[in-house]
């Protein structure tokens, strides 16, 4: 497995992998490896000949008073995950080499960013979309992996590679959770023990609404009501948006069908924390 630390040896290593006809994978974290990672670093090892992981807490992704400074960072536990996975490459670049001074070039995705998470985090995907597009140059890989426990930022980066004809596949992946249904992420750490039960409130009441679904309920409203009840119940948990969706306009449906998306941001202690199912498609 190669530590690769710059923009210039990761485009170097891609295009002679490109030019002996390999296959690439790549898979873009921030680090703080968990089991919700390492199923898609899995999966690229499964489909690709060459596996490139990325470890970059990216700055233009969050906004102010957000937890950049704080959010965690352990690389040497990180290779120590991915080293027996068969992992190729970790490209970990630098962020004043990635954002020298007199940078000034952005992508941005329109629509579908002025919904759920894009609204409560003004510019958020504006730098997922510039980071993504700027790892693809210089990986260039052939297919890229991620997660749908970020479903709108799956939806967004599809959006990118489509409306601008890039020359990769999106993958998306099943969410990763904890034998009692916490969604896998890295700000679990910033949860004290009281916290992390009460964060149970967002897949439970991701659970009721899927039994909703399945027991033959069609308003959307209902459904709405009754997962806001759940998480409104928990004292710790402070709702940022239930969202009861489309999936691919992420605009609010008044009947559901199958697909239709659920998904939640929610406040626990230090740590906002987002979840989603696909109503009658997902199992929780
Ligand atoms: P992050 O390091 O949080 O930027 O996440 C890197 C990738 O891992 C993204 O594609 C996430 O959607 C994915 N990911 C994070 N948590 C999970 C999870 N619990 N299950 C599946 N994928 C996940």
């Amino acid at each position: 497995m190669k530590l690769v630390p710059t923009i210039g040896e990761m485009k170097a290593l891609s295009s002679s992998w490109r030019k002996d006809g390999e296959t690439i994978g790549f898979v873009p974290t921030m680090g703080y490896l968990h089991e919700g990672h390492l199923s898609l670093v899995r999966e690229s090892v499964k489909q690709c000949s060459k596996t490139v992981v990325s470890i970059f807490v990216n700055p233009t992704q969050f906004g102010p008073g957000e937890d950049f400074e704080r959010y965690p960072r352990d690389t040497e536990r990180d290779l120590g995950l991915l080293e027996p996975l068969g992992v190729d490459a970790v490209f970990i670049p630098e962020v004043k080499e990635f954002y020298p001074e007199g940078y000034q070039t952005y992508v941005e995705v329109t629509e579908i960013t002025n919904r759920l998470c894009g609204l409560s985090r003004p510019g958020h995907f504006r730098g997922v979309t510039t980071v993504c597009c700027k790892l693809f140059n210089i990986v260039s890989p052939h297919k890229a992996f991620f997660g749908k426990k970020d479903f709108q930022q799956f939806t967004v980066l599809k959006r990118m590679v489509d409306d601008l004809a890039m020359d990769l596949e999106i993958v998306p992946m099943p969410i990763v959770r904890e034998p009692d249904g916490l969604a896998m992420s890295s700000r679990n750490t910033y949860l004290s023990p009281k916290e992390r039960e009460a964060a149970l409130c967002l897949s439970k009441s991701l659970k009721e609404a899927q039994r909703l679904f399945s027991s033959g309920e069609r308003d959307a409203n209902k459904i709405r009501e009754a997962v806001k009840k759940i998480i409104e119940s928990e004292p710790l948990a402070e709702i940022d948006y239930v969202s009861v969706c489309d999936p691919y306009s992420f605009d609010e449906v008044d009947k559901v069908e199958r697909g239709t998306l659920v998904a939640l941001a929610v406040k626990i202690g230090p740590a906002r924390l987002i979840d989603n199912t696909q109503l009658g498609v997902d199992e929780i």
